[in-house]
């Protein structure tokens, strides 16, 4: 079972759900003022890149998780790609409150959408004469289409 997440989940998520908060917006007691991962204090947002963009190598500023459920935590910006990369059974819940911040990946379910959609491409090809098997053919196609609708409406794949 693989618990990495898809890249357009990952960018998704830190585009949308996480925003940068400026050092003076943070609340001034001293944990607050570190990454509750790393324990390092944050630097301000180096206004050469814009959110969420910053090279591994510069020192993280402090971002704010967003329209995640009740989470409103604020972690260090490489800390919380970190944990979303570290593809762990829990990489996609907030370490600190285990509000999920977008589902957990499913191998199996992708997989299953991979074969229902091979079925479907397949019973598009085959040309039926009999009017009696067409109509046999539909029920089938009907409920393929049924399953892949609720594999893909679940969660994000
Ligand atoms: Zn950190
Ligand atoms: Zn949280």
């Amino acid at each position: 079972m693989s618990y990495r997440i898809d890249e357009s989940i990952i960018s998704n998520f830190l585009t949308n759900h996480t925003r940068p908060l400026q050092l003076s917006a943070l609340p001034s007691d001293p944990a607050s003022r570190r990454c509750p991962i790393c324990r390092d204090s944050y630097h301000a947002q180096d206004p050469s890149y814009l959110h969420p963009l910053l090279p591994a190598d510069n020192p993280e500023y402090p971002v704010q998780v967003l329209n995640c459920g009740a989470c409103r935590h604020i972690f260090g910006r490489h800390c919380i790609e970190r944990q979303i990369r570290a593809s762990q059974p829990w990489s996609h819940v907030c370490p600190l409150c285990r509000v999920s911040w977008f589902p957990a990946p499913n191998a199996a379910r992708t997989g299953m959408v991979g074969e229902v959609e091979n079925a479907l491409s397949a019973l598009a090809r085959v040309e039926i004469q009999d009017e009696g098997v067409r109509n046999e053919m539909e029920i089938v196609e009907r409920g393929l289409e049924a399953i892949r609708e609720r594999l893909y409406s679940q969660r994000w794949i």
